[in-house]
C-alpha cells in the first residue's frame, strides 16, 4: 500500500480533525483487539436477556474481534454525533417517541453519508487502504471500543456517558487497516453514589447497576416485539411511550446540560414530539409509509407502531378514545385488534364492555379472541 508523508500520529490527529469537520462530535481510536465486553456479552446471553433478539445470539462469535467486519484491520476508529434536540411542548394525549427518532431522516443514512466522507480522507492519505463504516448493522460492539476509544463510561443506566455531552449520541464506527494512535480507553466512572436511572425505570428493567434485562424495557417492547402482543403485565407500566423510552436518560444528571445538536437531519418533526395518537390511528398502510419511510419509526412497521398506541391510550384512560378504540378494535390485523381491546379494558363501562361482546361475535382470531375475553372479564 503506498502512503501518506503523514507519521500515524499526525494521521490521526488530521482524521479527528476531519471527523470534527463532518459533524462528529466525539473521535477517538481503539485498537483493533477482542473487546473486552465480548465475555460479558456471552454472559448476558446466556441469562436469556436478549429476549426475542435472535439476531445478537447468532452473531455472537463474531462479536468476538473487529477481523470479522474487517479481516485485515489494525485501528478502530470510534464517533459520535449528538442529536439532543429542544424539549416537546407538554402536551396531553399523546404518545411519547424516543428522541432519537424525532428527526426527519434515519440516523443510521446520515451517518453513513458521513463515514463514507472520513473514510475518503483516509483513502486521499493512503491509496489502497481498506475502511468499512458501521452504523448498528455489522457486529462490532460499538459501545465497547467507544469506551476503549476514550469516548466515555458505561453509565448505571448502560449508556455510554460523556462528561461533555451527556449520553444523547449516536455511536458509529470505521474501521481501517491504516495504523493510528489509539486513545487511552476511559476507566473511570463518574456515576458515584447515583442510582436515579435505576430508580426511575417504570418497568424496573435494570437487573443491577449496568444490566439491563431488555425483556422489560419498554425500548424492547415497542420497537424489537414486533410481531407479538406485548405481555400483559407490562402494558400499565409503559405510559405513554408508543416508541422507545427515554427515561433513564431524561433523569441522569450528565445531560441537564448536554448540548443542542446543530445537525438539521435531527430536527424535530413537529408530528412526532410529541405523537398525535388520533392522528396515528387513521393512518393505514400506504399512508404508514409515505409518513415513515426513511425514518427510524418505519422499522417497526404500521400494526406494532398503532399497538403501542393504542396501548397509550389504554394508560390514558380517556373516554374520548371511545371512538378511536372501536374503529381499532375492528382493524384488518390481529395486533391492533388484541392491543384495542385491552385499551377497552383500562377504560372500563359499559359502552367499552358492549364493544368487546359485539366484536368477540365476529373475531376469528383465537390471541385475539382471548384478550376479548379477558378484557371483558377485568370490566365489571
Ligand atoms: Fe427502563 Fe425506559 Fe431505560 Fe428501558 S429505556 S431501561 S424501560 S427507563
Ligand atoms: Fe449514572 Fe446517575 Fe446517570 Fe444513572 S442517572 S447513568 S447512575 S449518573
Amino acid at each position: 500500500m503506498s502512503s501518506t508523508s503523514l507519521s500515524a500520529a499526525e494521521l490521526t490527529v488530521a482524521l479527528k480533525q476531519r471527523a470534527t469537520e463532518l459533524g462528529f462530535d466525539l473521535c477517538g481510536v481503539a485498537d483493533a483487539a477482542r473487546p473486552e465486553g465480548f465475555d460479558w456479552l456471552r454472559r448476558w446471553l446466556d441469562r436469556g436477556f436478549a429476549g426475542e433478539m435472535s439476531y445478537i445470539a447468532r452473531r455472537e462469535p463474531a462479536y468476538e474481534h473487529p477481523r470479522d467486519v474487517l479481516s485485515s484491520v489494525r485501528s478502530v476508529v470510534m464517533l459520535a454525533m449528538n442529536y439532543r434536540t429542544e424539549e416537546p411542548a407538554a402536551v396531553t394525549h399523546a404518545g411519547r417517541v424516543s428522541r432519537y427518532a424525532w428527526g426527519t431522516r434515519d440516523y443510521h443514512d446520515v451517518l453513513r453519508e458521513r463515514l463514507k466522507q472520513l473514510a475518503d480522507f483516509l483513502h486521499e492519505q493512503h491509496p489502497g487502504c481498506r475502511t468499512r463504516g458501521v452504523v448498528d448493522t455489522a457486529p462490532l460492539l460499538e459501545r465497547d471500543f467507544a469506551r476503549q476509544a476514550g469516548l466515555g463510561w458505561f453509565g448505571k443506566n448502560t449508556m455510554l456517558i460523556n462528561k461533555r455531552i451527556g449520553s444523547w449520541f449516536f455511536l458509529a464506527g470505521l474501521l481501517t487497516d491504516v495504523e493510528l494512535i489509539a486513545d487511552a480507553p476511559h476507566n473511570t466512572s463518574h456515576c458515584g453514589t447515583c442510582t436515579r436511572c435505576l430508580e426511575a425505570c417504570p418497568t424496573d428493567a435494570f437487573v443491577e447497576p449496568c444490566v439491563l434485562d431488555a425483556r422489560k424495557c419498554i425500548s424492547y417492547l415497542t420497537i424489537e416485539l414486533r410481531d407479538q402482543p406485548i405481555p400483559t403485565e407490562l402494558r400499565p407500566f409503559m405510559g405513554d411511550w408508543i416508541f422507545g423510552c427515554d427515561v433513564c436518560q431524561d433523569v441522569c444528571p450528565w445531560n441537564s446540560k448536554a448540548p443542542i445538536s446543530a445537525e438539521a437531519a435531527f430536527e424535530p418533526r413537529a408530528k412526532l414530539n410529541p405523537a398525535d395518537i388520533d392522528w396515528l390511528l387513521q393512518l393505514d398502510d400506504a399512508r404508514f409509509e409515505t409518513e415513515f419511510a426513511g425514518t427510524p419509526m418505519h422499522r417497526t412497521g404500521r400494526a406494532a407502531l398503532l399497538r403501542n398506541a393504542l396501548i397509550a391510550l389504554g394508560n390514558n384512560g380517556d373516554e374520548r378514545s371511545l371512538p378511536t378504540l372501536s374503529q381499532a378494535l375492528n382493524d384488518v390485523e390481529p395486533l391492533i385488534r388484541g392491543a384495542a381491546a385491552w385499551a377497552l379494558s383500562q377504560l372500563g363501562g359499559p359502552t367499552a364492555k358492549a364493544l368487546l361482546q359485539e366484536r368477540l361475535m365476529v373475531e376469528t382470531d383465537d390471541c385475539v379472541r382471548d384478550e376479548i375475553t379477558s378484557a371483558c372479564s377485568r370490566i365489571v
